[in-house]
């Protein structure tokens, strides 16, 4: 106990310490935290506002009143549910795939598909900026962890020679949830096609949002049957939980026989799969949705630019680079005193002297919201 006490001192001492931020919803994209003040909210992942729509909600509710409120076990015993098969055949056709597979969460997923395709024997080779669920699959797989440098394809490509002969694993996001950057995708599949490995895409902050019907950076590149595996989740766009994998019938029926998140955890909640698959078909249906969005995160990067603030993100992630941990804590409490609640992202989650501001931009923010936050930012900037 003693040295929980210094280690959590420690975290303190260094500006790491995480704690519970004290919030409610007072309406939708907006939350109130402890002085009951209103606050714009800029760092969900509602991004296309599905959250509070009511064709997911009467979805949800039909299904509550037909199945309960829980599935009440795992898939491979009682708890399969046509919600659950109605999903996986939206999600594959969403992304272009023949086949899905709907996991509790994209942690889950990312932690129970990695140990079911690549073992001891293997490697798995790993932008270094991956979601901590791939990090942790990696570990659970007990496969070696070839971390490449972010986006870097000569990194990677150097890194499969030396290890050619091997089975191979590459796992990169399409969109960088921290940075907000695209993958080079058809980079990857050239390599790909030179050194033979398994390839999935971990796509939490594409689908919904880009590509056709809003499926993808893998669909919209015409890589789907390149990419074995698209990973995609329902907690951020679809504004809903839960997350699905897609692929062919054969790595499908491996990870139902393998993948211990799949096999010992309880089904999702029928009514939060009906959520998604409502979700789904909103956006399969209205094209408008994301180019909205496109537009309005355009919007406030013209906003910041204006100001004199440079970003390079080219996706509805908006990072603004602070540099110092307290310094990125300091511009967040400022902004949260004007109205937008903002969380500063530091180390571990991102490299040391990087911390930073992520804004993420969704359809509850007007353009003048949005260039009232870039405003106040470049104020809350300003040493
Ligand atoms: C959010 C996220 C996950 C985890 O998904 P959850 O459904 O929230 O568990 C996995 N991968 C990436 C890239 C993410 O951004």
């Amino acid at each position: 106990m003693e040295s929980f006490a210094a280690w959590l001192k420690g975290l303190r001492t260094a500006g790491r310490f995480r704690r519970l931020p004290v919030i409610d919803r007072p309406a939708p994209g907006r939350v109130t935290e402890q002085q009951g003040r209103q606050l714009h909210d800029f760092a969900s992942n509602d991004y296309l506002a599905l959250a509070h729509d009511p064709r997911l909600a009467a979805a949800a509710q039909a299904a509550i009143e037909r199945y309960g409120t829980g599935a009440g076990a795992a898939r491979l015993m009682s708890g399969d549910l046509p919600p659950h098969r109605c999903l996986e055949q939206a999600a594959a056709a969403l992304v272009a795939k023949e086949r899905a597979l709907v996991f509790g969460s994209g942690y889950l997923a990312n932690t129970g598909i990695i140990p079911a395709l690549i073992g001891r024997h293997g490697v798995v080779l790993t932008d270094r900026l991956n979601h901590a669920s791939i990090y942790d699959g990696c570990r659970l797989a007990g496969a070696r962890m070839l971390r490449f440098r972010h986006n870097d394809c000569d990194h990677l490509e150097a890194l499969l020679r030396q290890h050619s002969g091997r089975p191979a694993l590459v796992v990169v996001e399409s969109v960088y949830s921290m940075d907000g950057d695209f993958a080079p995708l058809a980079d990857i599949v050239a390599l790909k096609k030179r050194y033979g490995f398994l390839l999935m895409v971990d796509e939490a902050h594409a689908v919904g949002l880009y590509g056709p019907e809003g499926g993808g950076r893998v669909r919209e590149m015409g890589l789907s049957a390149e990419v074995d595996l698209v990973l995609g989740t329902f907690g951020k766009a679809l504004g809903s939980y839960g997350a699905f994998v897609a692929a062919g019938p054969m790595l499908i029926d491996v990870l139902i026989n393998r993948a211990r998140t799949f096999i010992f955890s309880t089904a999702l909640p029928p009514a939060t799969a009906a959520a998604s698959q409502a979700a789904i078909e909103v956006v399969r249906a209205d094209p408008s949705l994301r180019s909205e969005l496109a537009g309005r995160s355009q919007w406030f990067k013209q906003a910041l630019s204006r100001h004199g603030i440079e970003t390079s993100s080219p996706s509805q992630i908006v990072p603004v680079i602070v540099g110092r941990d307290d310094a990125a804590v300091a511009a967040a409490q400022t902004l949260c005193q004007r109205g937008f609640y903002v969380t500063a992202v530091r180390p571990p989650t991102v490299p040391p002297g990087t911390a930073r501001l992520r804004f993420t931009i969704t359809l509850h923010h007007t353009a003048s919201r949005l260039e009232e936050a870039a405003a106040a930012l470049a104020e809350a900037l300003i040493p």
